[in-house]
């Protein structure tokens, strides 16, 4: 069922790409930018309505074609759905609205409740340096996956906070680096702590994504994410590792340290170098969540 309801979907963005054109009225047409977000209504165009009017055909409702423009349609798809859901009926995407048709489409429940700690590493003048051509360097790509990582986790309701911003080391109190990074998981009182990294090694043959964990409270989510994460990018699956990191050591949750391919291996550092590469392992990171929620 769900898988035709996907493939239909997909028809339908489809159609809504090449089928469709742009409305008469384009001029008047309000553009958002980014990420789908409570706020949508009538009027406004962009790919967050896109993906809204795919997620609403993905709960069985009809919003029109999903060109991205939110019009009649739409709207009386959006309160169809808040009728039947219960849910004030206002025609806009409303918070309310906005969590129940995530959760609708995750099929299983929201993340709503869970504090998430990613760690995008180094940002302290430390780490793998992208010095093949076309390569970025270890601080740059982590910080791009976590970013990525972080909207598609919110949007399904989690609460994510990124450990440093960008280009800086860790910004959390008076402490700097690792041990402010565990201070500030632990303090949150976060569910789940994901450091993130890339690889170097003097055999430059070496490829492929690898997750390390340490205490027993971590396997389960190391495993969740090491398969997930290859999955998503199609780098090399090189398996589990247990070692004490001091970030995955000493935080008090669930702690795992993904190391996202190799910048030793000149073609593997430009795959991973890439915004097409952060997108693709973002969504690992965000099934490694689900697929570990699943088991527990
Ligand atoms: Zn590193």
């Amino acid at each position: 069922m769900r898988k035709a309801l996907r493939a239909i979907w997909t028809v339908v963005l489809l159609l809504g790409v090449v089928g469709w054109g742009t409305p008469a009225q384009a001029a008047s047409w309000i553009q958002v930018t980014g990420p789908i977000a409570p706020g949508l209504r009538e009027g406004m165009a962009g790919p967050a309505v896109r993906t809204l009017q795919g997620d609403l055909w993905h709960v069985g409702l009809n919003p029109g074609p999903a060109d991205g423009y939110f019009g009649p349609r739409t709207r009386a798809a959006l309160e169809a759905f808040q009728k039947r859901e219960g849910l004030p009926v206002t025609g806009t995407l409303t918070d309310a609205t906005f969590s129940r048709l995530v959760a609708k489409v995750l099929g299983w429940g929201t993340l709503s409740g869970l504090r998430i700690v990613l760690d995008p590493g180094h940002g302290d003048g430390t780490g793998a340096w992208g010095v093949y051509p076309g390569a970025k360097d270890e601080h740059i790509n982590v910080y791009q996956v976590a970013l990525s990582a972080k909207a598609l986790l919110e949007r399904a309701g989690a609460q994510v906070i990124l450990t440093r911003k960008n280009g800086q080391d860790s910004f959390y109190g008076t402490l700097r680096g690792l041990d402010a990074r565990v201070a500030m998981a632990n303090d949150l009182g976060a569910h789940l702590f994901i450091s993130l990294h890339q690889n170097w090694n003097p055999d430059a043959g070496l490829r492929g994504v690898a997750t390390y964990y340490w205490k027993a409270d971590s396997q389960g989510l190391a495993q969740a994410m090491q398969r997930e994460v290859a999955k998503a990018t199609g780098l090399r699956d090189i398996g589990l590792f247990t070692e004490p990191f001091y970030v995955i050591t000493y935080t008090r949750m669930p702690a795992v340290l993904v190391e996202l391919g190799f910048l030793s291996n000149p073609e593997e550092a430009r795959f991973i170098s890439r915004p097409s590469f952060y997108e693709k392992a973002a969504q690992g990171i965000y099934q490694g969540v689900l697929a570990y929620l699943r088991k527990r």
